[in-house]
């Protein structure tokens, strides 16, 4: 029995489901069955009874109305009180029939036997079940015995279709209940076997798949809706940690490569000349402090923060856009930095001071790296009547066709031409721009002809007091 239920155990759950349906419904028919069909027969036993008993009650109450005149005179009410297959017989006191009364029951099926009290009996000749009442009959001088016997084929009959019917009715519950249980199982194996296949497919497709699932609010629609929950926010939190490796190691880049620069000048020659000494030191203790705040933002941003915008900071953008200037003319010594920002000398902007930076660099770093002989990089900035500050950073280099202008603004994007792959680059810096620009509301756009160069805008709020 252990064995068989284990083995049920092993099955799909929708075998399992017909297998438990169905053997449920046969212990509950066999059971309901029985009983049913016991309280019946005991029942209709009990009836047959009955009526041999007021039949021999309306025979004794005849011969005792009528006297003993003559005991076998009494043939014509014997014949219209007995029924079918019955018989009547009546019996001296050594037990020879006076008077035998049948219909369709043979007399020599049950041999005549006196009785000194009321018996019943029921026995079985061949294949007829019999019920037989004896009782005394005493009127005047007379002594003897009235016995009827009463054939119980109809009983019989009503027993052997009572359980036919019961039967055929158990087996077509049975089945019934099997097909229900297999509808059952596939229902709701369903939904499951969906989520199965959508979990498989994740292994090979990605986190981009998904269950396809009808909601009407049941527990299992309920568990696709809550698995697809689950699967969007970790593929977004997957992508954001994607995002945040690759704008680390392109945000860390460029501060680094200037801290390097730094360092390099003072190991050649600027350690023994003290003003370059302590400017080197100083450039590259804030491109430190530089590196600290951007590990900070890549950090925030990881974890699906917006950027933290700092509006209440204040910033010079002529102090920041010199800086920067700068710092990469350490590094790109040949380049020539055309700076012309009078125009901006009381304005002041509404963004955090290394954030303005980190715009400038990505586009300055990108004007020095497609630029090709004309080594010349312009930088103006002017005031705008919306309460804005123009930054305009123009180069004289490869530029960019108009088909791929739309494009360098998002992330990876790249024109792969022979000199792209030669500078090297991930297509990451004008993307993380846009986020930073766009954070404090402003924006960020260029124009450019294809070997004449380009022109990168940058619109930042100003200060209000
Ligand atoms: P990195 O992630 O290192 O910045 P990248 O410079 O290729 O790589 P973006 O700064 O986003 O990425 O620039 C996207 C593309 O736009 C570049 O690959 C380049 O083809 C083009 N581009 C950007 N700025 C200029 C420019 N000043 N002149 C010519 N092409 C440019
Ligand atoms: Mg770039």
């Amino acid at each position: 029995m252990r064995k068989g239920i284990l083995n049920i155990n092993t099955l799909p759950i929708k075998w399992r489901i017909t297998v438990w349906a169905s053997l449920w419904m046969c212990i509950f028919f066999l059971l309901y069955n029985s009983v049913q069909y016991l309280v019946l027969d005991r029942w209709t036993l009990k009836q047959e009874e009955l009526a041999i008993k007021k039949s021999m009650d309306e025979i004794i109450g005849y011969y005792e109305d009528n006297g003993s005149r003559d005991v076998t005179a009494g043939k014509s009410f014997l014949e219209k009180a007995n029924q079918n297959d019955q018989l009547i017989r009546l019996l001296d006191l050594e037990g020879n029939p006076l008077l035998t009364i049948s219909d369709g029951l043979p007399a020599q099926w049950v041999s005549p036997q006196p009785v000194e009290t009321t018996l019943m009996v029921s026995v079985r000749h061949e294949r007829e079940h019999l019920l037989i009442l004896r009782s005394p009959l005493q009127i005047d001088s007379f002594n003897g015995t009235i016995e009827i016997v009463r054939n119980l084929e109809n009983y019989e009959k009503l027993n052997q279709m009572l359980l036919l019917v019961m039967v055929l009715g158990g087996l077509g519950g049975i089945a019934f209940s099997s097909i229900g249980g297999v509808l059952l199982g596939r229902q709701f194996v369903k939904p499951i076997a969906k989520l199965s296949g959508t979990i498989a497919n994740i292994n090979y497709n990605g986190l981009s798949e998904r269950v396809d699932f009808i909601n009407n609010n049941d527990e299992l629609s309920k568990l696709g809706q809550l698995f697809n929950e689950m699967m969007d926010r970790l593929e977004t939190s997957f992508e954001q940690q994607n995002q945040f490796v690759e704008d680390a190691s392109h945000e860390l880049r460029t501060p680094i490569a200037i801290i390097e620069g730094h360092l390099k000048l003072l190991s050649r020659w600027g350690k023994d000349d003290p003003a370059i000494l302590n400017e080197s030191l100083n450039a590259s203790l804030e491109e430190l402090v530089r590196l600290k705040n951007l590990t900070q933002d890549l950090l925030a941003s990881s974890h699906s923060e917006p950027i933290h915008m700092e509006k209440e900071q204040k910033t010079e953008p002529n102090r920041i856009i010199m800086k920067v200037v700068e710092d990469f003319a350490i590094i790109h010594p040949n380049f020539i930095f055309d700076v012309n920002y009078r125009s901006l000398s009381h304005a002041q902007l509404a963004v955090s001071a290394h954030h303005l930076k980190q715009i400038l660099m990505i586009v300055i770093d990108n004007a020095i790296k497609y630029s090709t002989n004309e080594k010349t990089i312009m930088i103006s900035g002017n005031t705008t009547t919306d309460h804005k500050v123009q930054l305009r950073i123009a180069d004289k280099g490869v530029g960019i066709s108009e088909e791929h202008i739309p494009f360098v603004f998002d992330r990876f994007y790249r024109i792969d031409k022979a000199r792209s792959r030669k500078v090297g680059g991930s297509g990451l810096g004008l993307a993380i721009a846009k986020r930073l620009a766009e954070a404090y509301h402003g924006s960020i756009h260029l124009t450019s002809v294809e070997n004449e160069g380009t022109v990168v805008t940058i619109v930042l709020p100003r200060w209000r007091n």
